[in-house]
């Protein structure tokens, strides 16, 4: 059997349509779009048919999508961009415990500017309350940003509900929309949102490209200087190829929402949760039973850590990943694992499995076949099972 790749919350395989559709543009394509002549011509229709497949996708108008770096820069140009732009109405800032890093640190350096932030709770499954938002709005709140939903445990966060209450007052409301774009259907306007970021490798297109969604009329202090490019949004000579790939990608993702698609990943990621539940004891599922993106499960094996699982499903073939992270020999807890109210030796045993669209059910029985050896092996050397006191 090949390798299996249950990772796709980390990077998704580029498409192979999705490489065909790019590499023209590196080899016989190849003009800068801001070039008047024919090679430059057929450049900018590529990066505008490509930008009119993206808006396509969300619900938006072509005009507001905003091509960057990648999901990173998307989400630091949409919270800087907006603090630096509001400074003079106000410095707070509203966002949750569990966001991605790429929020997460763009609002602790506001906080070395003079911006308060406050950062929200979640509930056990990672939800957050919009009430807890209403609550948290002060005279000097510029924005929200909260993401859709959550890239370690799955949880789709209550957008509608919150970005109802931003508008009533007013503000701005950003979600970090990198994991769910492509994957479950949506629209920007339904969503309520002024701001949506978005990463092309997460949707099955190549790293390096990411967008902005910006409602029209909204306005950002743009983050990178230089040309006019991107309507004076975001400078530097357009990724051509990048940006086809992901127009590509966005193209080939709505067809597949169109055809219900996800609901095939659904079925497979239930199969693999009760399997690993049904077969395995002293584990927790972690995120929201219904309300989480349909590739992702996430658990916590008791009396051992994520590193050695994923050595062992390594050795196994079987490509995952773990809320725990090695920074310099020692092991920190995912903070987003914390905010559920987990105790850091519980969600240092966490294990991310993420299904895209090319899993198949014999990867996910060889799965629930293999994983319970792993785990009773590792809990046999475990030095933690002695004087456990863990979660029952
Ligand atoms: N936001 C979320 C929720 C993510 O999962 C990721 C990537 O893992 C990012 C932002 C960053 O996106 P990129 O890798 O395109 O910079």
């Amino acid at each position: 059997m090949k390798r299996i790749y249950m990772d796709n919350a980390a990077t998704t395989p580029t498409d192979v349509e999705v490489v065909k559709a790019m590499e023209p543009y590196f080899s016989l394509k190849y003009g800068n779009p801001n070039s008047i002549h024919s090679f430059g011509q057929e450049a900018r229709e590529a990066v505008e048919e490509a930008r009119e497949k993206i808006a396509h996708l969300i619900g938006a108008n072509s005009s507001e999508i905003v091509f960057t770096a990648g999901g990173t820069e998307a989400d630091n140009h949409a919270i800087k961009g907006i603090a630096w732009a509001n400074q003079k109405k106000g410095n707070h800032i509203i966002t949750s415990k569990i966001e991605h890093h790429a929020v997460l640190h763009s609002c602790q350096f506001l906080e070395k500017h003079g911006f308060k932030i406050t950062y929200l709770p979640v509930d056990k499954y990672g939800l957050i309350d919009p009430k807890d938002v209403e609550k948290a709005i002060t005279d000097k709140t510029i924005l929200v940003t909260i993401m859709h939903a959550n890239n370690e445990i799955g949880t789709i966060e209550p957008i509608k509900e919150i970005s109802k209450i931003a508008k009533k007052v007013g503000i701005y409301f950003h979600t970090d929309s990198v994991q769910t774009v492509g994957h479950i259907p949506m629209d920007v306007n339904d969503l309520g949102v002024d701001m949506l970021s978005m990463s092309g490798h997460k949707l099955y297109g190549p790293n390096g490209v990411g967008a902005l969604y910006l409602r029209k009329g909204k306005k950002i202090v743009t983050l990178i200087d230089g040309g006019a490019q991107e309507k004076n949004r975001r400078a530097g000579t357009e990724n051509v190829a990048g940006i086809v790939g992901m127009g590509k990608a966005a193209e080939l993702a709505k067809k597949r929402l169109n055809q219900g698609k996800e609901k095939e990943i659904v079925r497979l990621r239930n199969k693999l949760i009760q399997g690993i539940m049904n077969k395995i004891e002293n584990v927790r599922l972690n995120g929201h039973p219904t309300k989480r993106l349909p590739g992702n499960a996430n658990f916590c094996f008791e009396f051992i850590e994520g590193e050695s699982m994923l050595l062992s499903l390594d050795m196994e073939d079987v490509a995952a990943s773990s809320g725990s992270a090695c920074t310099s020999g020692s092991l920190t807890a995912s903070h987003v694992l914390l905010a559920i109210g987990l105790p850091p030796e519980i969600a240092h045993g966490s294990l991310r499995l993420t299904l895209g669209k090319d899993n198949t059910e014999e990867e996910v029985d060889y799965i629930i076949g293999n994983l319970p050896g792993i785990i009773e092996k590792l809990r046999a050397l475990s030095p933690f099972k002695e004087n456990w006191e863990g979660l029952n």
